[in-house]
């Protein structure tokens, strides 16, 4: 049975000019991603995931082209309204963890919930939660520098989640990584997903963690396409 849409792009385009050159990333690309659905996205560097999490994510527009999310139409809204449906709805995970380096890895996790409104009691709650869920609740007091590049990425996804998004972005979330700890984070951050019914797609050059996933897509000719890793 398909999954309700979560997350839709119809007919986007996007390109950039480069020393007087057309650089076309995205050319009338569809793409859904189906609620409680992982998707991988493979392609080389260079060939537009960024451009396309960026997009899907509201951080940047497309030339032209459609991205709904939750059947909301957003290319209508202004940008304050765009800002606030990533803010909630949107968790975003880099290849670097850009916590910040002078807060705890509680207090990285806690403030998106207390930008929100939350009380700081329950932010802090939910923070130590989603530490111990990501199993680096132990180190919890460290500052980021004080943490392994497992960890941080570990407390990034806790912080990209803090606000229970509806859609989890992810830009090689594991690409600086050595292997086996790159399948570790990538373990805890499935068992996330799949706990919470978040909707993810995961920009990825490990092929054994595309397998994972529920789908996987590539970029080819601006457009999104279904492959098998
Ligand atoms: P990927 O994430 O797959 O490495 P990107 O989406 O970052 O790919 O970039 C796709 C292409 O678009 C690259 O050739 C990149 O140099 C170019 N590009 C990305 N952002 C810009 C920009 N703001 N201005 C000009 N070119 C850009």
């Amino acid at each position: 049975m398909a999954r309700e849409p979560i997350l839709s792009l119809r007919k986007v385009s996007r390109s950039y000019t480069e020393a007087d050159r057309e650089l076309v990333i995205l050319r009338d690309a569809d793409f859904v991603l189906g609620k409680g659905e992982m998707v991988a996205l493979v392609a080389p560097s260079g060939a537009g995931k960024s451009t396309l999490l960026h997009t899907a994510g509201l951080l940047e527009r497309p030339d032209q082209g459609d991205v709904k999310l939750s059947g909301r139409d957003c290319g209508t809204l202004s940008d304050d309204e765009r800002t606030a449906i990533r803010r909630n709805d949107v968790g975003f995970v880099y290849q670097f963890h850009h916590l910040l380096p002078e807060f705890s890895a509680l207090e990285n996790v806690m403030l998106p919930q207390m930008i929100r409104g939350l009380p700081k009691s329950a932010a802090m709650k939910r923070a130590q939660q989603l530490l111990d869920y990501m199993k680096v609740g132990k180190r919890a007091s460290h500052r980021p520098s004080e943490l392994s590049g497992g960890e941080q990425q570990r407390v990034a996804i806790a912080r990209a989640v803090a606000n229970a998004p509806l859609v989890l972005l992810a830009d090689e979330p594991t690409g600086n990584l050595d292997p086996e700890t790159a399948s570790y984070v990538f373990a805890a951050l499935e068992a996330l997903v799949r706990q919470s019914g978040l909707s993810a797609m995961i920009a990825t050059h490990n092929h054994d963690l595309a397998r994972r996933m529920d789908r996987c897509v590539t970029l080819k000719d601006g457009k999104v396409i279904d492959i098998v890793p």
